[in-house]
């Protein structure tokens, strides 16, 4: 496995590839699990090399004390890469990517990024888009993989790739959970023990709402996942929504042709954690 900090190192060796190399990309944000590593063995299955990147990236962070107290991990992320069919790891720092000019680019990802995570997270899909962008120009890969437990992050990636016309198939992967229902996050290890030990409740409540939808329209799910949290000791609801999957605006009643998800935020003190489900 080889780790490159600087994007003319990463480029070489990827433009010294045979004619024809297909290249199988997983961004992420480090502080990997196996969530991540879930990417990197179907980019494998699909693709002569992995190159994964770990990037912190300050631009789609909203909050200051979240981007500080971001998990960072790099020596373990590294022996785990090791381990898993990653061939090329990318590790640049914001400088390399940034230069001085710590900025995100303006983005029109025509509404998909003024819901949800782009409500309640200001710029945050403008940052998003800045990152995967300069690096799929960087990467060139042929496919680019993508978690669903960031399902409107998938969106907007395909609308930029659409939009701009770029070279790279979009692949989803479905969520990756602990044994108890959690969804994986690097986030998770920053949970009291008592939170943690009470986080499953989040995808139990998910799991009750998909079971009512279509015998109750999504206004009162929506207001009996509001109720399940409004007493919780541990949880701060801060949205619950039944959206439809391509253009994720929120809906009332189930359309039998259409696919929907709800996804839900929620803040464990001052740790926020998102999950979804396919309805
Ligand atoms: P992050 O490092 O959190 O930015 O995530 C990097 C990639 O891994 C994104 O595409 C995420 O959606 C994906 N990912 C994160 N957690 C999970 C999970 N529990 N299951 C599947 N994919 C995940």
């Amino acid at each position: 496995m080889l780790v490159f900090s600087k994007i003319i190192s990463v480029q070489q060796e990827i433009a010294s590839l045979k004619n024809g190399t297909t290249i199988g990309f997983v961004p992420t944000m480090g502080a990997l699990h196996e969530g991540h590593l879930s990417l990197v063995e179907r980019a494998k299955k699909e693709n002569d090399i992995v190159v994964v990147s770990i990037f912190v990236n300050p631009t789609q962070f909203d909050n200051a004390d979240d981007l500080i107290n971001y998990p960072k991990t790099i020596d373990k992320d590294l022996a785990l890469l090791e381990s898993s069919y990653c061939d090329i790891v990318f590790t640049p720092t914001p400088q390399e990517i940034y230069n001085n000019d710590i900025q995100s680019q303006s983005y029109d990802f025509d509404g998909l990024e003024l819901q949800m995570e782009g409500k309640f997270r200001d710029g945050h899909f403008n940052g998003v888009g800045t990152i995967v962008e300069r690096l799929f120009e960087i990467v060139k890969p042929s496919k680019a993989y993508f978690g669903e437990k960031d399902f409107q992050q998938i969106q907007i990636v395909r609308k930029m790739v659409e939009k701009r016309n770029l070279p790279v198939k979009i692949i989803a992967c479905p969520i990756h959970r602990e044994k108890d229902g959690l969804a994986m996050s690097s986030r998770n290890v920053r949970l009291t023990k008592e939170q943690r030990a009470a986080a499953p409740f989040i995808y139990k409540t998910l799991k009750k709402a998909k079971a009512k939808f279509g015998i109750k329209n999504a206004s009162e799910v929506v207001k009996w996942v509001g109720n399940e949290f409004k007493n919780h000791p541990l949880f701060n609801l801060e949205y619950f929504e039944i959206a439809d999957e391509d253009t994720l605006l929120s809906v009332e009643t189930k359309n039998p042709t259409k696919k929907y998800r709800a996804f839900i935020a929620v803040f464990a003190g001052k740790i926020r954690l998102i999950d979804n489900i396919s309805l």
